[in-house]
Formats: C-alpha cells, structure tokens, sequence
C-alpha cells in the first residue's frame, strides 16, 4: 500500500462527463488499496476565462481581488470532484489551499510555498477518505490573505503535498502521455521520454515546456520527490522524472539530447544609442530590476567607433513589457539613450540535453539545421546543458520541427497524441 498524490490538470476536468472520469481513476487507486490526495485545478480554461473577466471589470483589476477571484476557479472542480467520488461510494472531502495548510509568502500572483502542515489531509487520509485539494493557492499568514501560486501552480501544490506527506509518488496527469521531446502539439513525431533528470526537466520547463511548471521540478529536486506525468486519458505508463538510478536490468537510452522546448511569452526591448562607457548596462538593467522585471537574454552590439554609441537588446516575459518600457523612459535623460523598441513578435527556441556537456559539435548542428531552414537567429544564449536561440515568432514552429528532426529526435512508431485541452 502507497501514499499516492495525484494532480489532474485543467483538460482532465473540463465538464462533468471528464470528472466523474477521473473519479473512477481515484475510486479504483483508492480500492486498490492506496491512500490517496488529489489535486486538481480549474475546470477546463476557466483560470483564462476569470482573467478575461477581470479585464472586463476594470484594465487594472486589484491584485488581492484578483487572487480571490481566480482561487474560485479550483474551488467548483474540488467540490464536483469529492462529490463525483462519492457517488461512486468511496468517501471523499474537499479542502481549499488553505484549509490544506498551504502557506505561502504575500506576492499575490506569484505567491511562493514557504510551508506545507497537512494536518487536515493526514487526518482525512488516516479514516479512510480521499483528500481533494484546490491547486494553485494558499494563504499568507501575515494578512490571512489567499494567494495564488502563478499559472500553473496546482503542479506546485501536489509536489509540496507529496514532499510535506512524504508521499510515494505524485502523478501529475494531463492531456498527454508524458514528457515529449517536444511539445506534441507542434511536433507529432516527438517521442515520449521514458525518464528524465530533475536538471534536464528544469530547463525544459524553464524554457517553456509548460507539462511541468518550472517551480515544481525545483521543489521536486529539493526534497527528492519523483514525479510520474502520464495522461489521465489512458492507462499508459508516462515520464519518470527522478534522479534516481533505474532499477537493474532496466535498459535505459542515454541520449545527447532530452528534448526541444519552445517559448512564445517573451518580448524583446533594444535600447538605441546607448553612450559605450563603463556603468550605463549596468544602469539599464539596475532600473529594469527595480521595476520588479526579470529579464532572460541580452545581447550587446559593438559599437561604431565613430559615434561612441552601442544598441543593447535583451527579452523579458511579454506581461512585463510595459512596466519595463516605462522604467526605462522615465530615466532615458539620465542613462542617455537614443529611443526604445519593443517587438513581441519573437519566439525562442531551446535544445536541452545532459549529454551536450561532453559532446562537441551540438551548436554548430543546431545553427546548421536552422540555416538550412531559412531561418535566421537574432540572439543566442546558453547553459551548461541547454541552448537558445531567439527567432521570428512566425517561423518558430517550423525551426522546432527542423531541430527536432536534425537530431534524430523523430520517433518512428505512431504519432503523439493530444488527447484533450485547448492549448490555451
Ligand atoms: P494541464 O492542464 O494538465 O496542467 P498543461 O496544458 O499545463 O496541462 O500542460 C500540458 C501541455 O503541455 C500539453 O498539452 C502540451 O501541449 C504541452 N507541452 C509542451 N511541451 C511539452 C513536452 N515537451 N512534452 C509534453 N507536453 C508538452
Ligand atoms: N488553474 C491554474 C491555471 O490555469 C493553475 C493550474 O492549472 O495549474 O494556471
Ligand atoms: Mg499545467
């Protein structure tokens, strides 16, 4: 018998017939003898369609309310589900992030997990009962305010559960079989991955594989937690996501490559005829930090000898495109900058891969599948085991395909399947 934490993403309950689906899936872990907490998260695109609400209320909506408002989302599905389960004659109860002890720092939006005390899911659990637990909320201690984790956060909250339970496993189940080597939505010949390392799966959600948010691998590594993304559509095997060692006799591939991520979200600013003295880069971004802006990539020109003047261009997250154009602009006087410009018409593509540490000659292949694509590369940056590459959003589903294809990454058996969701 196992402790199982199990998450359900937004396409898994999408209407009623999709719940009392997954309902079936607990009841059967639970009668197999199991002892089972679920997450779930919002009914199909409901997080998306409370935003679009908001917008219509007022282009500035508070940030408190807007936490309230959007933790209302995980409350329908928590409720239908541990109602849905019960139907079934397994006794099943329903918990709020915060009655699940979810503790949180006060950044409404993007509020961080500082402590996990599940008393109320332990004792649920001990008598017997599911535990369903909203995803993607808490609350800070200081205000007694709820708060939301940021997009994609119910991941977040069943691997701290799974860490704080000390859970056996937390199954992350979605409207794919696992970890693709590319996001099955744009490459249908990607492969499933049958394990990957906590290091490869950071990058590849860092980079904008979003199966598994970013926060979650992170706290998966910390606290050793492994991670099994599987569709809640089948009953095939999906992703481990672990660094332990596999069990003996089991052949495990040990590719170059883990897979190609690709990211839309991101803008790109170039400050014009920026003064090339030393302090100014160092100005920019001091006053592009303060504006509460993280930014990824930067790229500096060289600059033309005769005027003295260099163009720096980095990207940020498109949603902080204003704040940080606004930043600048204010101190455009004292930095002494030409003109800004914006162009959220990028996207960025990354290749990630373990093994691109001790193999020469990843680079110069991607460079070359893309060249031989049309495609042409604005900005590059890299990691120890990833590379990225900024291009013209228009052509970044064509340079995925080309990538995943120059190396070797297609699968040869049957096509990837999404089974459900809308890709918003
Ligand atoms: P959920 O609602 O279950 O949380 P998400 O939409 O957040 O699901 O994540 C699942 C989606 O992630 C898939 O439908 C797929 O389009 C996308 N995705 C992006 N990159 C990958 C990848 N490398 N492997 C699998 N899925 C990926
Ligand atoms: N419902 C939230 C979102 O859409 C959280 C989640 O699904 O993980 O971002
Ligand atoms: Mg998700």
């Amino acid at each position: 018998m196992a402790l199982i934490v199990q998450k359900y993403g937004g396409s898994s309950v999408a209407d009623a017939s999709s719940i009392k689906r997954v309902a079936k899936r607990v009841a059967e872990a639970k009668r197999a003898g199991h002892d089972v907490v679920v997450v779930v998260s919002a009914m199909g695109d409901t997080t998306d369609e409370l935003i679009d609400l908001a917008q219509q209320v007022t282009p500035l909506p508070p940030q408190r309310e807007m936490d309230i408002l959007l933790t209302a989302g995980e409350r329908i599905s928590m409720s239908l589900l541990a109602m849905a389960i019960h139907n079934l004659g397994v006794d099943a109860k329903s918990f709020t992030g915060q009655q699940a002890g979810v503790i949180t720092d006060e950044a409404y939006g993007k509020a961080r997990i500082i402590d996990v005390t599940p008393s109320r899911i332990r004792d649920t659990v001990a008598r017997g009962s599911v535990a369903i637990v909203a995803g993607f909320q808490g609350v800070n201690p200081s205000t007694n305010d709820v708060t939301t984790l940021g997009r994609g956060g119910s991941d977040t909250t069943a691997v701290a559960l799974a860490a704080s339970l000390k859970a056996d496993v937390c199954e992350i189940y979605t409207d794919v079989d696992g970890v693709f080597t590319a996001d099955p939505r744009i490459v249908p010949s990607a492969r499933k991955l049958e394990r990957v390392s906590y290091d490869e799966m950071l990058e590849l959600a860092a980079s904008g594989a979003k199966v598994l948010v970013l926060r979650c691998v992170e706290y998966a590594r910390r606290y050793g937690v492994p991670i099994h993304v599987r569709s809640s559509f089948t009953t095939h095997t999906g992703t481990l996501v672990t660094d332990q060692p596999a069990a003996e006799g089991e052949i495990v591939e040990q590719p170059i490559i883990a897979g190609v991520a690709h990211d839309r979200s991101e803008a790109k600013i170039t400050v014009v005829g920026v003064p090339d003295v030393p302090g100014k880069a160092a100005r920019i971004f001091e006053v592009v930090a303060s504006a509460g802006v993280n930014i990824d990539m930067i790229v500096q020109n060289v600059s033309v000898a005769a005027t003295g003047l260099t163009d720096i261009s980095f990207t940020l997250p498109a949603t902080d495109g204003a704040a940080a154009t606004a930043a600048l602009s204010e101190h455009q006087p004292d930095i002494g900058f030409a003109s800004l410009q914006y162009d959220d018409t990028i996207g960025k593509l990354s290749l990630i891969g373990a093994g691109m540490r001790s193999h020469p000659g990843v680079s110069a292949r991607l460079f070359a599948a893309l060249s031989d694509a049309g495609i042409n590369i604005e900005m590059i940056s890299t990691s120890e085991i990833r590379i990225s590459v900024v291009t013209r959003a228009d052509s970044l589903d064509e340079a995925v395909r080309a990538v995943h294809t120059a190396f070797d990454l297609d699968s040869t058996e049957d096509e990837a399947v999404v089974y459900g969701g809308t890709g918003r």
